[in-house]
């Protein structure tokens, strides 16, 4: 299945969708920030280049088997997803308009936490299968469900994930992946299941 991931911000694929890519036979991941307003840096100034974001990004996703030259970054601001929503729509009809896509992945209608950016990918992803479909494409957009309720159960290599989570060093201190984002919300993606369900919103 060619599958398309479609996500805010460096790390978030890593995080959320990490056993469903390393999952996936012929993935494809679009990171649509550039992840510059973190608040998480082990420097201590509460940012981090952009740049320094790309990198790790690169290596956790080349972790999960998914080489360069099939990661997409836009580039688009970090924090500002919500106000770019239909320039995302554009970009993700442009380069993947005609690839044969089959299934769509993002962190779901909520965003998996209620984060605007995350949400903004979702209705971005949602707006380009819309336009996949009326041109006569079948796929398919599955949401990550934030209840992990979801019909369809993505487990895999919990060390695989914990390694592409750490390659996000700005993000993490070491193996301790538990700095990273809110502990009680994104463990149970990592120790238990990601679930998803299809998605029409
Ligand atoms: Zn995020």
């Amino acid at each position: 299945m060619k599958d398309l991931f479609i996500v805010a911000h460096p790390d978030d694929a890593e995080a959320m969708l990490g056993y469903a890519i390393a999952e996936s036979t012929d993935p494809y991941v679009v990171v649509a920030t550039d992840g510059k307003a973190s608040t998480v840096d082990e420097v201590g100034d509460g940012f981090v280049a952009a740049g320094k974001r790309r990198l790790e990004s690169i290596a956790g996703l080349s972790k999960l088997g998914v080489p360069e030259d099939r990661q997409f970054y836009l580039d688009l601001t970090d924090g500002g997803l919500a106000q770019a929503v239909s320039e995302l729509a554009t970009k993700l009809q442009e380069l993947f308009g005609d690839a044969g896509i089959q299934r769509v992945i993002t962190t779901g209608e909520d965003g998996y936490d209620g984060h605007p950016d995350h949400i903004a990918a979702h209705m971005a992803a949602a707006s380009f299968c819309t336009g996949l479909r009326k041109s006569g494409h079948e796929v398919t957009l599955f949401a990550l469900a934030s209840d992990h309720g979801g019909e369809v159960r993505v487990t895999g290599d919990q060390s695989q994930k914990t390694a592409a989570l750490a390659a996000h060093v700005s993000q993490t201190v070491g193996d301790d992946i538990t700095r990273w984002g809110n502990v009680d919300l994104y463990t149970p993606l990592i120790v238990d299941a990601e679930t998803y369900r299809p998605s029409y919103k």
